[in-house]
């Protein structure tokens, strides 16, 4: 059984361009070995938007070297890429975006969202990529709502939304580059659940709503329990209706340098990604609509 290593709180809240309030929950920065595969995580709200027709959100930025995983929990975001990759994020979507060699992107509130406002709830996790894959072409992938399997949990416990990965014997739809699970689930009060991870592997439960317990220590919302890598399974009971995110996977055992929005294995690499950003490597984005 694996035993809970710390629990991570909050490193504070920032704004993301001016449409994503965000906490940051861990980065590559704080605990980057403990959480490998995992970069980092902001989570996004929950909060409440106006109705407005202004472009809200974050312009065109650059990334390489990983993977950036966009969960949308309510409300509507819309992306585009300079690698062609684009489209628009709703409740219950999730954008998987493989950065890889380097593109550009852009995040915005979707019009239609923004035309209506209301509850906006957002998780976006970075993957790292194994060394052998930060170079590959850039990839996208939209998953659906529909296209994510919902799974009920014995013991009425409630229901896995298999993002990636496994459980029992569902598969998630997102094709990753080293074995992981990622896991929305949705789970009843005062229940004790036992779920079936890897030995060795990284495994971490994040609390959106409600509150969880592993044995004397609760955690609260915005809180995630990091668990050690020793044992398989992995026991918790629910105190109340909850929103847990269960990130697990193979630790990478590479070296990591990051600068911002690169994420390598060396000093020289992260030059070189600020160099071929600078001689527009990343490719263009093509005029705003
Ligand atoms: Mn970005």
């Amino acid at each position: 059984m694996k035993k809970l290593s710390f629990i991570k709180k909050t490193n504070g809240s920032h704004w993301v361009g001016d449409g994503f309030p965000v906490r940051n929950i861990f980065s590559y920065n704080d605990i980057a070995e403990e959480m490998s595969p995992f970069l980092l995580m902001d989570y996004a709200g929950p909060a409440t938007f106006e109705p407005t027709a202004q472009r809200r959100g974050v312009g065109a930025h650059p990334h390489r070297g990983f993977e950036t995983v966009t969960i949308v929990y309510d409300g509507g975001v819309s992306h585009r890429d300079s690698a062609g990759g684009g489209g628009t994020i709703d409740k219950g979507d999730v954008q998987w975006m493989t950065a890889a060699s380097g593109l550009l992107h852009e995040e915005y509130h979707s019009p239609e969202y923004a035309g209506r406002g209301g509850p906006f709830e957002m998780i976006q996790l970075w993957v790292n990529l194994p060394a052998r894959d930060k170079t590959v072409e850039p990839g996208y992938q939209a998953i659906t709502d529909a296209q994510i399997p919902r799974v009920p949990l014995p013991g009425d416990a409630g229901t896995v939304r298999v993002i990636a990965g496994r459980y029992g014997e569902t598969s998630g739809p997102a094709h990753t580059f080293s074995p992981m699970n990622v896991w929305d689930m949705r789970l009843q009060g005062g229940r004790s659940l036992s779920l079936d991870l890897q030995h060795g592997h990284t495994a971490a439960l994040f609390v959106l709503h409600g509150a969880i317990r592993i044995g004397a220590h609760t955690i609260q919302e915005a809180e995630m329990a990091v668990m050690e890598r020793e044992g398989a399974q992995l026991v918790f009971d629910t105190t109340g209706d909850s929103v847990v995110l269960l990130l697990s996977g193979e630790p990478l055992n590479e070296p990591i340098v990051g600068h911002g929005p690169f994420v390598m294995n060396t000093r020289e690499e992260i030059m070189q990604a600020m160099r071929d950003y600078n001689d527009g490597k990343f490719g263009r984005m093509t005029a705003t609509r």
